[in-house]
């Protein structure tokens, strides 16, 4: 039996967990059964990004004509060599995390799947660890719907999407949210000719009138089954067919290709929750309290385990509040999250912090919203932009912003004006008392308070 002072399952968020306290001296052991670094850098956010980002060039280029620039030929993508480029430059980072683990006396690594053998005493490869706090960051994994046929039929998920070299004629996507919509404008991007089936609508928890633009936008030039239903998929001669209900009639698609992006499900299934009293909910997420504790004592848990939050840079912020509260300011602080933000880097980008529309109505607060349009601003002019917005709303008796949401260019940078602004709880004044770079897309933003500001002032 080895006893260490943390051991920490999971090496996405879960290395915030790691090496910060091993330089203080505590004695750590690290436990990962696949690739160091965790789903962000090895299967999510980092490849997902490295490949979207040449299909937004591919994207404007296709574009480029209403700028007067032709392209003597139709731009073509080396999807192999792009596949291999994004997956080296993964794969060497997740490789550099060892040898570092290595040279530190104070950190062990495991390489294996961890599992409670009871509420304080874990089994991984066959030894036995035992530690003064364990922190559980186990992560999530794609969910696999119930569609008749699904399970005997060779589908992606987004793991195997971002490593396939040969890019597909046809595929269908299965699923409207982030994931799905991302890796599905990436494919068609490159000249795949996708069908996204969506069961209700894309982008669903949205505000809705980001989720209306979306849809309007995104449908001009993709083919989409909203409210759709599939009845069952089948393979055979290497091509996928599904048969699908949408607007009343029963369509059936066929293509070399099929992703399933409907979600994920908590990676709890593996570590022997049934020998601890460590609780989980009814979706299977662990239960934590507002100190991210479970429901044993010195077991903590953070990320996307815990069914909170679903983000890299949400879970980065629980591991660093866990390891200043506990390992520099040794004290027993609850957590308090600034607004969590988000963003889909589709083309058009959406991105969100605070409260949609909708959750002000349901939550009874006195709100003015505003909407500026792209196109409202002189570099919505040089881009010739015909579509998106930003969306303030803000409290009517304070002009305390409540939430900001952006779909158009590069609104994943532009939203962190309002991140911000209302990390430090500022109001709608606040953005009107600084200078804009003209004409930075910012600007939208500041149009935007401005409307906000005359109907605060008229209301
Ligand atoms: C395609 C895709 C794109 C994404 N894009 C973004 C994005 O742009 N921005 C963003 O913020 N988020 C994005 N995400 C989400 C993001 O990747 C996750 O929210 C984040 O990685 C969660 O971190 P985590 O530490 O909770 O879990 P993970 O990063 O999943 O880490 C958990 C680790 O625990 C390991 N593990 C699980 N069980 C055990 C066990 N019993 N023993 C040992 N090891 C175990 C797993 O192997 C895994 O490595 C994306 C996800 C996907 C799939």
């Amino acid at each position: 039996m080895k006893h260490y002072d943390i051991i920490v399952i999971g090496t996405g968020g879960g290395t915030k967990l790691v090496t910060p306290p091993s330089k203080l001296g505590y004695k750590v052991a690290a436990i990962e059964k696949e690739s160091l670094g965790g789903t962000c850098l090895n299967r999510g956010c980092i490849p997902s990004k490295m490949l979207l980002y040449p299909a937004e060039i591919m994207t404007l280029a296709a574009r480029s004509e209403k700028f007067q620039i032709r392209f003597p030929e139709k731009p073509q993508v080396d999807f192999k060599t792009l596949i291999e480029r994004i997956s080296k430059t993964v794969d060497d980072d997740s490789a550099s995390i060892l040898p570092a683990y290595e040279k530190n006396p104070n950190i062990d690594y495991f390489a294996g799947t961890a599992r409670f053998l009871s509420n304080d005493t874990i089994s991984v490869n066959g030894e036995t660890l035992k530690a003064d706090r364990i922190f559980i960051a186990a992560g999530a994994r794609p969910a696999i719907p119930d569609i008749p046929g699904l399970d005997s039929v060779p589908f992606m998920t987004s793991r195997e999407a971002l490593r396939r070299t040969e890019l597909p004629r046809s595929m269908i996507v299965i699923g409207g949210g982030f994931i799905a919509l991302e890796l599905g404008f990436a494919y068609s991007a490159f000249g795949t000719d996708v069908t996204f089936l969506v069961r209700d609508r894309m982008l669903k928890h949205e505000d809705k009138e980001i989720t209306d633009e979306f849809e309007r936008i995104f449908t001009q030039s993709h083919n989409v089954l909203l409210r759709s239903k599939i009845q069952k998929i089948e393979y055979s001669e290497n091509m996928f067919f599904a048969d699908v209900i949408a607007d009343g009639k029963t369509v059936r698609l066929e293509a070399e290709a099929l992703l399933v992006a409907t979600g994920v499900r908590a990676n709890t299934d593996l570590l022997g929750l049934e020998n601890t009293e460590i609780q989980t909910d009814e979706r299977g997420y662990i239960r934590v309290n507002e100190y991210l504790e479970t429901s044993v004592p010195n077991v903590y848990a953070l990320g996307d385990v815990i069914g909170r939050y679903f983000y890299r840079h949400s879970v980065n912020f629980e591991g660093e509040f866990l390891f200043r509260t506990l390992y520099r300011e040794k004290k027993r602080v609850p957590i308090e999250y600034p607004p969590v933000p988000h963003a889909v880097f589709t083309h058009p980008q959406v991105a969100k912090v605070g409260k949609t529309e909708e959750e002000l109505i349901l939550e009874n607060v006195d709100y003015i919203s505003v909407k500026n349009p792209y196109s409202a601003s002189a570099t919505g002019m040089a881009r010739l932009s015909d579509s998106g917005f930003i969306k303030l709303l803000a409290e009517k008796k304070t002009g305390r912003v409540l939430g900001a949401h952006a779909i158009g260019d590069e609104a994943s940078n532009v939203i962190h004006l309002f991140i911000l602004l209302m990390t430090m709880n500022g109001t709608v004044d606040d953005l009107l008392r600084m200078i804009y770079i003209h004409p930075a897309l910012p600007e939208i933003a500041r149009n935007a308070a401005r409307k906000a500001k005359e109907l605060l002032q008229t209301n």
